[in-house]
C-alpha cells in the first residue's frame, strides 16, 4: 500500500528550515539601517499584492519565506533599527528572540499550575526576582501576601487593577451585581489613554474618571486630587481607584507617588502605579529614586516588552495583596476542576487576569536576565540615558531649538522655536526621509517632537547623524518656506 501523505513538514525539514530562519533574522539584524525606518506604502498596498484567494496546495517554505522578503518587507516599521526613536521602544534582543522560539516549540498553556508546573513556577519565581532587581518593596514578592504575573500589556494590567479596586470597594458587590455609578476613579490629564479604556471596560462610566491637574512639570497635583476626592465624598460618591504614573508617555513626567500614596492609603482608594517605560530605569542604583512611595501601592506594572530587551508581550504586574486579584477573577467550573488548584499549595494564573490561557512568557525574561545579568542590562539602560542626556545638552545648546519638558530619563521633548505648523513639516520631512523615525505630541498646546532612545542597538552615532539630520532638515524646511 503507498503511505498516505502527511502534509507536515518532517524533522529534517523543520530543522533545515528551521536555520533557514535563524539566518533570515540575523541578515535583518545585519542590514536592518538599510531600510526606511518608518515603512512608506500607502494604504491598502501590502493587501494588493498578496493573492485573492488561500492556496489550494501547500507551497515550498522557501517560497514563503521570499515572498517575506519581497511582499512583507516594504510594510514593515523598523522598531529595532538603531534609528527608531518613535513613540517609546518595543526592544527586543537574541536571547528573547529564542526565548519566544522555545515558547513556541513547547506550545504550553499555562492556564493552570497543573497544565505546566514549570510554566507557573518559573514566572512567580523570575517575577521575584524582577522586584528585586527594581528594588521594589517586599510587599510585591510572592513569599509575602502579594505577587507579580505577566500580562500581556500594562493596558491589561491597569484593568485588573482597576477590577481590583472596584471590587474592594463594594466588598465584591460590583462582580454579583454590577457597578451602580457611584465608584469614581482618578488620573492626570496626562495619563496614558489605557485607564480611560480599563475603566470603560469595567463599568465605571467614563463620566466617572476624573482628570487631575497637572503642575508645570506635567506632574500630577497631590492637593487637586486630595480636594476632587474631599468633592466627590461630599457629593455621596464612592472614590475607589487613582493611577499615578513614573514616566508619562508623553513627556516622562513623574507623579509624586509619596504624597499621592499618602492620601490613598488615607481616604482608603487602591493605588496603581504605571511606569510601562521608565520602569526599567530603577535596575540602576542611581535612578531607583523613581520608585520613592512605591510601598504605599496597591499594585505596580511596568513593560520589560519596552526598554528591558524583551520582545513584545511582556508586562510585570505586581498587586500588594494577591487575594482581591484572585478572588475579582476567579472562576472554577467543573471542567477545570484539579487536585493541585484545590490543595491550594499551587498558583492558577488564570485567576490573575482577564483571558483564561495563558503563554510561556517567563522563558524569554528568564533568558534575557540570564544572558545580560544584572550587570549587562545595567549597561545598557545607563549608556541610553546618557545619549538622551547628551541629546538634551545638544537641544540647549542650539538657539533654534528648545527643550520643552523636564528629561529625567530616556526621552527628550523638544521643539525648533518657529512655531506648531513649522514643527509638523519638519517631522514629517524626517519621517519620509526613512533615516530615522520620531514621534510627536502636545504639551501646553504646543506641537512637541518627542526623540525616545531605548532600541537594543542605538549607540552614540546614531543619536549624532539624527541630531545632524534634524538641524539640516530644519534648514531646508526653512529654505521651502
Ligand atoms: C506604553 C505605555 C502604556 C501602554 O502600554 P501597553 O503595554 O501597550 O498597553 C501605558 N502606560 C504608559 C505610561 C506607557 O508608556
Amino acid at each position: 500500500m503507498p503511505e498516505e501523505k502527511s502534509f507536515h513538514l518532517t524533522p529534517e525539514e523543520f530543522r533545515r528550515q528551521g536555520r533557514a530562519v535563524i539566518d533570515w533574522i540575523a541578515d535583518y539584524y545585519e542590514k536592518i539601517e538599510s531600510f526606511p525606518v518608518l515603512s512608506q506604502v500607502e494604504p491598502g498596498q501590502i493587501r494588493a499584492s498578496l493573492p485573492h484567494e488561500p492556496p489550494p496546495h501547500g507551497e515550498a517554505f522557501e517560497a514563503v519565506l521570499k515572498d517575506v522578503d519581497n511582499l512583507i518587507m516594504p510594510g514593515i516599521t523598523h522598531w529595532q533599527s538603531p534609528n527608531f526613536f518613535a513613540f517609546f521602544p518595543a526592544n527586543t534582543s537574541g536571547p528573547s528572540i529564542l526565548g519566544e522560539l522555545l515558547s513556541a516549540g513547547l506550545g504550553v498553556q499555562g492556564m493552570l499550575w497543573a497544565t505546566s508546573p514549570a510554566c507557573t513556577e518559573l514566572e512567580t519565581h523570575v517575577l521575584d526576582w524582577v522586584a528585586d532587581m527594581l528594588g521594589l518593596p517586599a510587599k510585591f514578592k510572592s513569599d509575602g501576601a502579594g505577587g507579580g504575573v505577566i500580562q500581556d500589556s500594562a493596558s491589561s494590567a491597569a484593568l485588573c487593577a482597576v477590577l481590583a479596586a472596584r471590587e474592594r470597594a463594594t466588598l465584591f458587590e460590583s462582580n454579583r451585581r454590577g457597578c451602580d455609578g457611584r465608584l469614581i476613579a482618578y488620573c492626570s490629564a496626562q495619563t496614558h489613554s489605557s485607564v480611560e479604556k480599563a475603566v470603560k471596560v469595567a463599568g465605571l462610566g467614563r463620566e466617572n474618571l476624573r482628570l487631575i491637574e497637572t503642575d508645570e512639570s506635567l506632574a500630577m497635583r497631590a492637593d487637586a486630587l486630595a480636594q476632587q476626592i474631599r468633592k466627590d465624598k461630599e457629593a455621596g460618591l464612592i472614590p475607589c481607584f487613582v493611577c499615578a504614573t513614573i514616566g508619562t508617555t508623553s513627556s516622562n513626567a513623574i507623579d509624586p507617588i509619596p504624597d499621592i500614596g499618602v492620601l490613598c492609603n488615607k481616604e482608603g482608594l487602591w493605588l496603581h502605579v504605571d511606569s510601562a517605560m521608565s520602569g526599567t530605569a530603577a535596575i540602576c542604583p542611581e535612578y531607583r529614586h523613581i520608585n520613592q512611595g512605591l510601598e504605599l501601592a496597591d499594585s505596580y506594572c511596568f513593560n520589560p516588552h519596552k526598554w528591558m530587551f524583551t520582545n513584545f508581550d511582556c508586562d510585570c504586574f505586581y498587586v500588594a495583596d494577591r487575594k482581591t486579584l484572585i478572588q475579582t477573577l476567579s472562576i472554577l467550573p467543573e471542567y477545570l476542576r484539579n487536585k493541585a488548584t484545590e490543595s491550594g499549595a499551587v498558583i492558577d494564573y488564570r485567576d490573575w487576569h482577564v483571558p483564561l490561557g495563558r503563554r510561556f512568557r517567563s522563558l524569554k525574561l528568564w533568558f534575557v536576565i540570564r544572558h545580560y545579568g544584572v550587570e549587562g542590562l545595567r549597561h545598557h539602560i545607563r549608556r541610553h540615558i546618557e545619549l538622551a542626556q547628551n541629546f538634551a545638552g545638544w537641544v540647549r545648546a542650539d538657539e533654534q531649538f528648545e527643550l520643552c519638558a523636564p528629561a529625567p530619563l530616556n526621552l527628550v521633548c523638544f521643539r525648533h522655536i518657529a512655531g506648531d505648523e513649522f514643527n509638523q513639516k519638519l517631522e514629517e520631512r524626517l519621517n519620509r526621509s526613512g533615516k530615522l523615525y520620531l514621534t510627536h505630541t502636545l504639551l501646553k498646546n504646543h506641537y512637541v517632537l518627542r526623540f525616545c532612545i531605548g532600541q537594543t542597538h542605538t549607540e552614540e552615532r546614531h543619536v549624532r547623524q539624527a541630531w545632524q539630520h534634524i538641524r539640516q532638515t530644519a534648514e531646508e524646511v526653512r529654505g521651502s518656506r
